[in-house]
């Protein structure tokens, strides 16, 4: 799951529940009921919903705010009172009532109940990295972080939630073909100016898919077909410890050295 995604659950959900009044709170998570119980969240009123990194966070009048993290499968759907949902029954984990609509969560395996000042100190926002979709962006705070990380590769470096937050899968293979770097290039082999281009391209394309609507892929999901810019063939590899599948194109994005390395290493071949 995606920032992006995350994103348009968010800006979905805050249309539908801000403002409202909260009639009726479920949840599979004894720890959610149980906070239920003694902090009442019927009768709050929803302030908004907002997203942070892949975090999503539902505010509540009285300082309580429920994270939910989707990881790969769970999602967030909205339904009329009454409407039939479209996930089984089993999977539901949370459900928000007001007058007007429901917001069910199902297969989400992340969420706690908590104030806004717990919320901030502990872990994992404590540790969240720039928000890479945030009005406010510090890119060169970013690339900071990421150079820290000098013997990863940058395909896996860009997952890192602690060095910036809401980057998956998807915009890690996108980003890095459109910047042209090789994603198994250690951080420590690109250039300050290669990382900023990254981490720019990333930005660039994750704004357009949230904002607007998710464009077509460049290389995530082509493996065998041919790339859109020089015709080879898309590869696909696992990487990282989380065996994370990769795409690239070997030609646009062939390994470069860094300028002044000495050389070696293949051309920064450009094909048309
Ligand atoms: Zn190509």
């Amino acid at each position: 799951m995606e920032g992006d995604t995350i994103f348009r659950a968010a800006r979905t959900l805050n249309r539908a529940l801000a403002g409202r009044t909260v009639t009726r709170f479920d949840s599979v998570f004894s720890r959610l009921t149980r906070i239920d119980e003694d902090e009442r969240i019927p009768g709050r009123t929803i302030e908004r919903v907002d997203a942070r990194g892949k975090h999503l966070l539902i505010w509540f009048s009285g300082d309580l705010v429920l994270r939910t993290h989707m990881r790969m499968h769970g999602s967030w759907h909205i339904y009329r009172p009454g409407e039939r949902w479209q996930r089984p029954r089993a999977d539901m984990r949370i459900v928000i009532g007001t007058s007007d609509y429901e917001a069910v969560a199902f297969s989400v395996p992340v969420a706690e109940l908590t104030s806004a000042r717990e919320l901030e100190r502990a872990e994992p926002m404590r540790v969240l990295g720039a928000d890479i979709l945030a009005e406010q962006f510090d890119a060169a705070e970013v690339v900071r972080r990421i150079e820290a990380m000098r013997d990863v590769e940058i395909g896996d470096a860009l997952l890192d939630q602690s060095a910036v937050a809401g980057i998956g899968n998807i915009f890690k293979s996108e980003s890095l073909f459109a910047a042209r770097v090789n994603p198994f290039t250690r951080v420590g082999e690109l250039s300050r100016a290669d990382m900023a281009r990254i981490v720019d391209a990333a930005r660039r394309l994750m704004r357009a898919s949230a904002i607007q609507r998710p464009a077509g892929a460049s290389v995530y999901g082509r493996a065998g077909r041919p790339c859109r810019r020089c015709g080879t063939i898309i590869s696909r590899r696992k990487q990282g410890e989380h065996a994370r599948i990769t795409y690239w194109c070997a030609r646009c994005q062939a390994v470069s050295p860094k300028p002044g390395s000495g050389g070696g290493g293949q051309t920064h071949g450009r094909a048309e």
